[in-house]
């Protein structure tokens, strides 16, 4: 896509992870994410929409409420800036067949349409496996059709189902991997880990097998250098749990955003590529 797009799809992503920010908060409460409107948690004055600018109202308000002062914390416009920057690089990773024929056209946007969707689903489950160590499944469950629906239908407009089948092995795989990590090691993994683990492995096996693979160590290699900075720094220790979740999802986007190009460096190594 060229620049200015980029951009709108990334003011698109600041608008979606405002949105997040209140998933992530109300659902570990069991509260609607539709109503009411947004209040301070402090002193439960409603927010009002100048002051509800992904991340701009938060600086310009240096992170206080208006009403009470109270300071509101920095994860609000994190949480907003993590989804813009994850929409704009969706919009820069994977092009719009603009000049293409229309099923092939209709296609590309189906799958940019997926991967943003993604998005918003690795966020709100970032955050709340952050808060409350759950992966919810009226969250998970859906994302299965949700990926699957989209990924048939983009497959049928372009005519071509040829990354389906690697998508469905992808799924079986990391699923069955997790599976077995879990009943192996109950204290690391949990069964939500698992039923997350189905759905990531959908989405990089249908890009392709160099962001499977680097897709999925990436979440090892990631969270496990996190845990060892823990330890090392001596903010936790070996019994601290530490949600597995967030390494996933991030692993899976450093697969999405570079593990093609990772692959293919890693095979070139050895003169494979
Ligand atoms: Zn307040």
């Amino acid at each position: 896509m060229d620049g200015l797009s980029v951009v709108i799809v990334g003011i698109l992503g600041l608008i979606v992870g405002s949105f997040l920010n209140v998933v992530v908060y109300r659902v570990p409460r069991g509260e609607s994410v539709v109503s009411p409107p947004s209040t301070c948690p402090n002193c439960g004055a409603r927010i009002a929409p100048r002051d509800n600018v992904p991340v701009l109202s938060w600086l310009v308000l240096r992170g206080r409420c208006r009403n009470c002062q109270e300071s509101i914390s920095a994860r609000y416009p994190v949480v907003e800036a993590i989804t813009g920057l994850l929409f704009a690089g969706v919009a820069l990773r994977f092009r719009i067949a603009v000049d293409a024929p229309t099923g092939i056209l209709v296609g590309s946007v189906l799958v940019v349409v997926l991967f943003l969707f993604f998005a918003s689903v690795s966020v709100a489950l970032a955050g709340i496996d952050i808060d409350i160590h759950r992966l919810p499944n009226f969250i998970v469950l859906p994302s299965y059709a949700v990926a699957i629906v989209l990924m048939v239908a983009a497959s049928i407009a372009a005519n071509d189902y040829s990354l389906l089948l690697p998508a469905a092995i992808g799924g079986a795989a990391l699923f069955a991997a997790y599976l077995l990590m879990a009943l192996v090691y109950p204290g690391g993994m949990g069964f939500g880990d698992v039923k997350l683990a189905g759905v990531i492995g959908l989405l990089l096996g249908f890009m392709g097998w160099g962001e499977l693979i680097v897709g999925a160590f990436s979440a090892f290699l990631l969270g496990g250098l996190f845990g060892i900075a823990l330890l090392v720094s001596r903010r936790a220790n070996r019994r601290s749990g530490i949600p597995f979740g967030p390494w996933m999802l991030a692993g899976a986007w450093v697969g999405i955003f570079f593990g093609d190009r990772v692959w293919n460096g890693y095979l070139g190594l050895f003169g494979l590529a």
